[in-house]
Formats: structure tokens, C-alpha cells, sequence
């Protein structure tokens, strides 16, 4: 599945660094902590889950590995760039080169066709040397889904919209895949269906994070982490 190179060769350092990291949200006066010290390094080529309770700060993690979010104190490292010494629009472009998202809701445009879609991430950040309507055709055809390139996403069913948006994130040929409860939308044969994509583009040493509370999941996992109360917890 992998049909694009990832043009930057990795050095021997973790993908993603997390060291004593702490956030809390600020809400007015109110200061809602959730992580006080947290402590992650994700290593090439890991598919790692993150489990834990509603609430538990799973999808604040996410957030923060991904850029889409800044720490309130201390490092953030993906590929070996401290985040929080970066100016945004590096950040942005960091984020829509190296980091590819999935959602439980699948996030697609909705006016817009399947194809249209996937060609969204190379539109605003494209990666030198991707003829992007070459790859998203070549990408909706391994999907499965190449006759469906200019339905809506109103018309795919939700694992052909999930399909399309986990091509949508390959289309730069990203680092790494951050899958925040992608499968929680869709009957358990579907879920394994779209789990099963996740571990073809693992075997490919592509690194893969999914968020998941379904232990049948994270079992197909190399690694399982536990977020609890504000810190991570090592099986
Ligand atoms: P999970 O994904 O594990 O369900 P979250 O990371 O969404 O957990 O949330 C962790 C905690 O942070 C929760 O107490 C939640 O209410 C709070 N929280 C999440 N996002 C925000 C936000 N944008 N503003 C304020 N509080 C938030
Ligand atoms: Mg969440």
C-alpha cells in the first residue's frame, strides 16, 4: 500500500518524544488539568494503542502528538523537532506533511466527491515529487473503491468513508497515522475490516497510534498504553 516513498529517511530517533509534558485546558478562571507528567516515545514502525476511559485525556494526547495542539509546559518532539519551539506555520506544515489523521466520525467534506476529499491534504501542504491526483486515484483504487471516486460522502457507507478518509491522510505519505477511535462508528465485521488497512500500512513500517476503549482491538497491537488519571501506565 505503500505507493509513495516517504521522501525524508529516519534517523534512528523515536518518531515522536514526549517527556514530562503537562497540559491543562484553561476555561475563564478554571484551570482543568489533565496530564501533569506524561512520558511517551513512539518508536518507526510501532502500532501502538492508547487505551483508557472516556475522559481519561486519550484524545488530548492525540491531540498533542499531532500538532493540533500545543503542551502547556515542557517538549513535544516528532521527528526530532521540538514543537513548542516552532513558529506556527511550521507546525501546520509539519502537521500536513508528517501527520496523517483518522476519526471516529470520519471528518470528509461533504459536499465535496471521495476524490475531491483525498486531494484536500496536498492542496494546502504538498510534498515535493507527489503528482497528487495520480496518488489519490492510485489510493482509492487499493481502497477498493476506485468507482466510488466521485460519489459524495452521504452516498459511501461508513467503512467506505473510512476507507476515504485513511487514504485522504496518505496522500502525503505522512509519518505517522494517529487513529482516534476509528473504528467506534462501525459494526464490530466493518471494525476489523478498517483494522486490517491499519496493519497493512503497519507491515509496511508505516507507525500507526490508535485510540481505542475495545480491547479486541488493541489487541492486534504491538504495544498497549494505558492513559489514567494524568499519566501513561506500562503494561
Ligand atoms: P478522552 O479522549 O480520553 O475521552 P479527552 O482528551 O477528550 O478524553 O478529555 C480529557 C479531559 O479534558 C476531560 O476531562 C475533558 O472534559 C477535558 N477537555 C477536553 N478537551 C477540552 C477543551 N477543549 N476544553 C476544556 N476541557 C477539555
Ligand atoms: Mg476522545
Amino acid at each position: 500500500m505503500n505507493i509513495i516513498k516517504n521522501s525524508l529517511i529516519e534517523d534512528g530517533f523515536p518518531i515522536v518524544e514526549i517527556s514530562n509534558v503537562r497540559k491543562s485546558y484553561v476555561l475563564g478562571s478554571l484551570e482543568i488539568p489533565v496530564f501533569s507528567n506524561v512520558n511517551l516515545k513512539i518508536e518507526r514502525g510501532e502500532l501502538l494503542a492508547i487505551m483508557g476511559l472516556s475522559g481519561s485525556g486519550k484524545s488530548t494526547l492525540v491531540n498533542l502528538i499531532g500538532c493540533l495542539d500545543k503542551s502547556t509546559e515542557r517538549h513535544i518532539l516528532v521527528r526530532s523537532c521540538d514543537l513548542n519551539r516552532v513558529s506556527d506555520q511550521e507546525l501546520a506544515r509539519l502537521r500536513g506533511l508528517e501527520i496523517g489523521f483518522v476519526f471516529q466520525t470520519f471528518n470528509l467534506v461533504p459536499r465535496l466527491t471521495a476524490l475531491e476529499n483525498i486531494l484536500l491534504p496536498p492542496f494546502a501542504n504538498l510534498r515535493i515529487n507527489i503528482d497528487p491526483k495520480r496518488s489519490a486515484r492510485e489510493l482509492l483504487k487499493i481502497m477498493g473503491l476506485y468507482n466510488r471516486m466521485h460519489h459524495s460522502p452521504r452516498e459511501l457507507s461508513g467503512g467506505q468513508s473510512q476507507r476515504v478518509s485513511i487514504a485522504r491522510t496518505l496522500v502525503n505519505d505522512p509519518a505517522v497515522l494517529l487513529a482516534d477511535e476509528p473504528t467506534g462508528n462501525l459494526d464490530s465485521r466493518t471494525g476489523v475490516e478498517i483494522l486490517r488497512i491499519f496493519m497493512d500500512l503497519n507491515n509496511e513500517e508505516r507507525t500507526v497510534v490508535i485510540i481505542t476503549h475495545d480491547p479486541e482491538i488493541a489487541k492486534y497491537a504491538n504495544r498497549v498504553v494505558l492513559v489514567r488519571d494524568g499519566i501513561i501506565q506500562y503494561n
